[in-house]
């Protein structure tokens, strides 16, 4: 689903800073949940703030579901298109760090500014196999070798500061913080329209997230060392998992060779024998999913889960 929606200056307030000479283009990325659309009515509203001309597009497919979520505000004296072209954009905003990633190519290459939760929502598409603990495609990129490839950047926790602050839902306010450090606008004008925006009862969390971001965004500015999120580089995909084995055992006597469990198997594991009997007859590829323990009409089937812990080295 896409929405354009046109703010005019017949709606700005009437406490107008200077005017920018050119149009700031703001992209905010992440998946359904993560408040990519507060973030997105924020940057709506400060530019409203400023008397400007703003325009807002959205695409939120499946956002309830963890689907991809993107929206881009342009703002300036004259706006004319609402979506921001490749290279365009003065700043990304990654909710999501691989859905970042997947975007960069439209930040401007010599100003663009990167700012991204390292957190890691992995997609199903994403994972090559079922089975506990498999490896996945997901991005392998860390923060430090993403920062130093583009002109500005900053790679940061901020669902984990936003926990520690005491609501995990205020990591997009931790990112409008980081933000607010490379746009030039009055702290207190962030402070009142966020206020605005947010439920009254999460006012105070919203305004210490907002606080804990420009403070690491500050600090991150004049250390370089501090722009990436040093914990990340532990890639979570070489974490020792525990081994997890599944034997699934057929009941000869009660299998009455219906053919429910071989049809659905998701992996394709089971098969008829000769005598209408469900055999296992790829045992390596089941995942312990339990559907054709679930299925069975005649409980002839049953699966059996084995967890053993790595060995700590
Ligand atoms: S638990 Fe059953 S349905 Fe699931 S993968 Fe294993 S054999 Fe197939
Ligand atoms: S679903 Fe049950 S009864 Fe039917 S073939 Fe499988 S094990 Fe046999």
């Amino acid at each position: 689903m896409t929405a354009n929606t046109a703010l005019t200056l017949d709606d700005a307030a009437p406490a107008a800073a200077a005017k920018p000479a050119e149009a700031r283009n703001i992209m905010i990325v992440g998946v359904g949940g993560q408040g990519v659309l507060m973030i997105s009515k924020v940057m709506a509203l400060m530019g409203q703030r400023q008397g400007l001309q703003v325009k807002q597009s959205e695409v939120h497919g499946m956002a309830k579901r963890g689907g991809i979520v993107f929206s881009h505000v342009r703002f300036g004296s004259e706006v004319w298109s609402p979506t921001i072209a490749k290279g365009e954009a003065d700043a990304l905003i990654a909710l999501e760090w691989a859905e970042g990633l997947r975007w960069l190519d439209h930040l401007k290459p010599d100003s663009g500014v990167f700012i991204a939760d390292t957190r890691r929502i992995v997609p199903p598409f994403a994972c090559r196999s079922r089975k506990h603990g498999a490896t996945t495609n997901y991005a392998r990129e860390t923060p430090a070798e993403i920062v130093s490839r583009i002109a500005d950047g900053y790679a940061l926790d901020a669902t984990t500061i936003a926990d520690d602050l005491g609501d995990v839902r205020a990591a997009n306010t931790v990112l409008l913080g980081t933000l607010s450090v490379s746009l030039d606008y009055p702290v207190a004008d962030w402070l009142a329209v966020i206020e605005e925006l947010v439920p009254k009862r999460t006012r105070d969390i919203n305004r210490k997230a907002f606080e804990a971001g420009r403070a690491w965004a500050e600090a991150a500015r004049l250390d370089p060392e501090l722009r990436f999120d040093k914990s990340i580089t532990r890639r979570p995909a070489f974490r020792p998992h525990p081994e997890v084995s599944f034997e699934v055992e057929v009941n000869e006597a009660w299998c009455k060779g219906c053919d429910i469990c071989v049809k659905l198997c998701p992996e394709r594991c089971l098969a008829m024998s000769r005598e209408h009997i469900a055999t296992v007859a790829h045992p390596e590829a089941c995942t312990g999913c339990h559907v054709c323990e679930w299925l069975c009409p005649d409980f002839a089937i049953s699966v059996k889960t084995t967890v053993r812990e790595p060995v700590s080295m």
